[in-house]
């Protein structure tokens, strides 16, 4: 049976930034077939159920376009380190010891978390045990981009086998659970990969027909090591092995120059701008005004809470959004109706997925969220937009919807048992602490 929410505020998240004080949207088969404004006196109720949404806002789902959800089980392990040495000393460590049983728990934990505060599609860039990662997401009817980080610096023999291994999930998970998984390949890193190696990996990625990812430019001391190992700032590098040669989205660019924004804009790569991860492990700002002002495709990560220390994307918009009016000392940049494109349309086309979701429009997948408006920091009632992006938070979402089908009803998951997944969790980090 179709579904029709209606008398809600709709924010569409369209080219024309529309709000619909009071709106309908009207669900079939898992995707939108109609958006509009006033009441939908054409649907009978025999054709469909009907839900009054009573003025809460209805939005497309968030999108987070860089993210290690297994690291979850890390979260507050260790802070207050610069990226180098929080990496070596602390997370590869512990991150030794995650088991299979952990890494799926945690995953779980992460997704519990990203659905209750409106994140309906996430990318997932991890080394272990992602066939299982992407049967959850199958599973609890969530949307992810799976992809294996591969660190290069190790013998041919391993590079051969993570390689193959990358592949091999790539290409069994592209377009599975009714499309909702999608895959790229991912080099970790230019500073963790050698270059022929990022050029095999670039290669495969266009035989298989799926886009490439990496982290890119993050602190100011990669780039210096990368002049000095290879005379070329990572952009540079990256561009020299073909990387940016078919789709492709690169993580943080907060250290890249004018000249190699030249290159970034030229090749159309996306950026997943991870605000607070950048900020905690004092890496910089990276300058998305100036991005966006481009045409650059910038949309939003939060990296793993390891480094943020948590998952909600409203959050992470309203800092990046802040970030560049305090930084470029101008209250223009990044205006509101573009905060809400980062966490939805911009993160569409990060992902290659813009023909599927990203706003609430005919002929897309029906992934959407209501948020529940009747609130003190939300009032007054009548500028949702702005209180979206400048006072609301994860935890003012209510109901989540993915192709259609409901996953959060009323604040609780409905495919994932957060209570004892929270309590594996705890259990699972004592273990890893003796
Ligand atoms: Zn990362």
């Amino acid at each position: 049976m179709d579904k029709v929410f209606y008398n809600g505020v709709i924010i569409t998240a369209n080219e024309k930034d529309e709000v619909y004080s009071s709106g309908y949207v009207h669900v079939r088969a898992g995707k939108f077939i109609e958006v509009g404004s006033g009441y939908p006196d054409h649907i009978g109720t025999e054709e469909a159920n009907f839900y009054n949404l009573n003025g809460r806002w209805l939005l497309p789902g968030l999108i987070n376009t860089h993210g290690h959800t297994p690291m979850t089980l890390l979260r507050g392990h260790s802070d207050d380190l610069p990226l180098k040495r929080w990496l070596q000393e602390k997370m590869w460590p512990m991150e030794q010891k995650l088991t299979r049983e952990a890494v799926i728990v945690s995953s779980k934990l992460a997704m519990v978390e990203m659905l209750k505060s409106g994140t309906t599609t996430f990318l997932d860039m991890y080394h272990l045990f992602l066939d299982d990662i992407a049967n959850v997401v199958d599973e609890i009817g969530m949307r992810a981009v799976i992809t294996r980080g591969i660190i290069g610096l190790c013998s041919r023999e391993e590079q051969i086998a993570k390689l193959d291994e990358a592949m091999t999930i790539a290409k069994s998970w592209h377009g599975k659970g009714d499309g909702r998984i999608t895959t790229m390949l991912s080099p970790h890193s230019p500073y963790l990969c050698p270059p022929d190696y990022i050029a095999e990996i670039a290669s495969e990625a266009r035989t298989l027909g799926v886009p490439v990812h990496t982290h890119m430019s993050e602190t100011a001391q990669e780039v210096e090591e990368s002049v000095n190992k290879y005379g070329k700032r990572p952009v540079e590098l990256l561009q020299s092995t073909g990387f940016f040669d078919g789709a492709s989205l690169v993580a943080h660019a907060v250290h890249v120059n004018d000249e190699e924004l030249e290159i970034l804009t030229e090749h159309q790569v996306a950026v997943s701008h991870n605000p607070m991860s950048n900020l905690k492990l004092g890496s910089g700002i990276a300058s998305i005004q100036k991005m966006l002002s481009k045409g650059i495709t910038v949309s939003i990560g939060t990296d793993s809470v390891a480094s943020n220390n948590n998952l909600d994307l409203i959050q992470e918009m309203r800092t990046a959004i802040l970030l560049q009016k305090g930084i470029n000392q101008d209250p223009t940049a990044v205006k509101s109706a573009e905060g809400i494109k980062l966490i939805t349309v911009n993160g569409a086309k990060a992902l290659g997925l813009r023909n599927t979701i990203g706003s609430i429009e005919k002929g897309l997948d029906a992934d959407f969220i209501i948020m529940q408006e009747q609130q003190a920091h939300l009032q007054p009632a009548m500028n949702a937009l702005s209180h979206l992006v400048y006072s609301a938070s994860g935890a003012d979402v209510i109901d989540v919807y993915v192709k259609g089908k409901q996953l959060v009803k009323n604040r609780e998951c409905l495919y994932l048992d957060e209570e004892k997944i929270i309590t594996e969790c705890n259990d699972h980090y004592r273990k890893m602490l003796k």
